[in-house]
């Protein structure tokens, strides 16, 4: 495998970064995950979007420009022979003397960026028969709406859930409304058919999966609204599911120890988990 460190193309196994990097002393730096299917890059543009709006909030520079990004992104994915899996990529505020305060104007933001295949079969077999979630109170910072990779809140639920032996942990703020997951948009279908799903506005990060399939939903003539719901909610809904770059649709079929409806995938995720991709963008 390869990977792409600061400038070079470099063996996966003894790819690194300096110790002094901001990323690795403080969480100073933001990340992505884009979903390769046939070789091709999905809906990488909203990721470059969404990356350049979180290095924005951070006062971080672009590491290069967008197309010279896109062209790395490829680049490794075709190094590595990567038909379908994930490409990821780490952006920091570069290599400086440890101080929390910002380094000299200039200094250089790391960028790295790997990418490696998923076992499709896999996702799909547990797409046939869901998966489980559990819910833990919300404990991360104010600003999930930034993709950063201080991820210390979402690695403990992830672990929770694992031991739980769940997928998935949703995480439910001070109000007992469901935020999202650790690593993936929480959504749930009512009795009468309508898709439900927390607004961007506060307590999720946005995801490019999410944005997707709610524009998917609309075209497929469901009705899709973006409201708060409570674990309460959910564990009575028709259907749940979560939606992320790496996982796509992944219908939920219980949570908390509760069985969704029939404890079968239901049909609205199903739905959109077969046309999301004739709604996504690829290049
Ligand atoms: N929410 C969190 C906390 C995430 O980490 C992720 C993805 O990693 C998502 C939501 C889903 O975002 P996307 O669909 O862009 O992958």
């Amino acid at each position: 495998r390869i990977a792409y460190v600061n400038g070079r193309y470099v063996p996966h196994r003894t790819a690194s970064v300096h110790v002094e990097d901001r990323g690795y002393q403080f969480s100073d730096g933001v990340y992505e995950v884009c979903e390769v299917r046939g070789g091709h890059l999905v809906d990488a543009r909203r990721h470059l979007d969404r990356l350049e709006r979180s290095l924005s909030e951070l006062r971080i520079a672009m590491p290069m420009g967008r197309a010279a990004l896109m062209a790395v992104l490829r680049e490794v994915v075709a190094r590595n022979g990567v038909k379908n899996g994930i490409v990821y990529l780490q952006a920091t505020r570069g290599v400086a003397r440890r101080d929390h305060a910002f380094p000299a104007p200039g200094t250089a933001p790391s960028l790295v960026v790997t990418a490696r295949r998923a076992d499709m079969a896999a996702q799909e077999r547990l797409a046939t028969v869901g998966v489980h979630v559990i819910c833990v109170p919300e404990n991360r910072w104010p600003r999930v709406d930034i993709k950063t990779v201080g991820l210390l809140p979402n690695v403990l639920a992830k672990q929770q859930a694992k031991e739980a032996g769940a997928r998935e942990a949703w995480f439910v703020d001070a109000e007992g409304h469901v935020t999202e997951g650790s690593s993936t948009n929480a959504w749930i279908v009512t009795g009468d058919g309508q898709i439900v799903t927390r607004p961007a506005e506060s307590g999720i990060l946005k995801g490019i999966t999410r944005a997707v399939v709610m524009e998917a939903a609309k075209a497929l003539g469901l009705v899709v609204v973006e409201r708060a719901f409570t674990p309460q909610e959910a564990y009575a809904a028709r259907e749940a599911f979560i939606t992320a770059a790496s996982t796509l649709v992944m219908p939920v079929v219980e949570i908390d120890g509760h069985t969704i409806a029939n404890g079968q995938p239901g049909s609205v995720a199903r739905e959109l988990r077969q046309r999301f991709h004739d709604f996504s963008e690829v290049s």
